[in-house]
């Protein structure tokens, strides 16, 4: 078997126990493999492991895969970092999710392109859980008055929010991050917007996504687990471009 193959079963294995240990089914929690700074060619070995929906960091890198996978059946990119509005364009094309929504003015510019290509895009709000200056993402406290502000931008579908939780070593403030995810995503709720239930929550990596999935997590994003260390350059980069 081919080592990502072995991987991905590895982690799915992983998934499956920490949704037991959480009294929570298997189908609750989806798998997203994060191919950022990976050959089209692995992205290859995980679909024929089952996979389907792979998340990228980067717009042009993205694009440029997706191009040359074109022609495989079913396969879908999820934009996983941080945006720039001059690659709202480019992301409208060909992203089937944003999950890294934090401005107004960006999804305004979504909105917009996706509306010139015929296009909807299902989105996530991205929320600083950690409060750490470098990571991108609303405050908790601002999320609910950010999702009124979507409203009129009727080609994003807000399904729920995101986050990177403190890269800490003790479960404790890890765990913290994540409970402040699920505050948030109660005060939406409780806000009632029409036809928004929020129910996704993308947050777990490969060094916490068992603690994620602990504290409600329905996707988790993993891309060293799965395809191995990435080079050094982009190895701490979760901002992206
Ligand atoms: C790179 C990245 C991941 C995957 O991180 P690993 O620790 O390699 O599993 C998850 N989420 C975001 C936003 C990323 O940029």
């Amino acid at each position: 078997m081919h080592q990502i193959a072995a991987n991905i079963a590895a982690v799915r294995a992983r998934i499956e126990a920490a949704c037991a240990a959480a009294g929570r089914p298997r189908d609750a929690v989806r798998l997203l493999p994060v191919s950022k700074t990976r050959p089209s060619s692995d992205v290859l070995v995980a679909y024929d492991a089952g996979c389907r929906r792979f998340g990228e960091n980067k717009a042009q890198d993205a694009r440029a895969k997706a191009a040359e996978l074109a022609g495989t059946p079913g396969l879908e990119w999820v934009m996983i970092g941080h945006l720039q509005s001059n690659k709202a364009r480019l992301v409208a094309e060909f992203a089937s999710e944003f999950q890294a929504l934090d401005s107004v003015p960006l999804a305004a510019e979504l909105d917009r392109r996706l509306h010139a290509t015929g296009r909807t895009l299902d989105v996530l709000i991205q929320v600083n859980s950690s409060g750490e200056a470098s990571k991108s993402g609303l405050p908790p406290q601002d999320v609910v008055a950010f999702a009124a502000r979507l409203r009129p931008f009727d080609a994003l579908r807000v399904r729920g929010l995101m986050t990177l939780a403190l890269p800490a070593p003790d479960p404790a403030p890890v765990a913290a991050c994540f409970a402040r995810m699920l505050d948030a995503q109660r005060a939406l709720r409780d806000a009632a917007v029409p036809g928004q239930t929020y129910d996704e929550l993308s947050m777990g990596m490969s060094g916490d996504f068992e603690l994620a999935i602990a504290h409600g997590a329905t996707v988790v994003r993993i891309g060293t687990a799965i395809f191995g260390r990435r080079p050094a350059a982009t190895a701490s980069a979760p901002r992206g471009r």
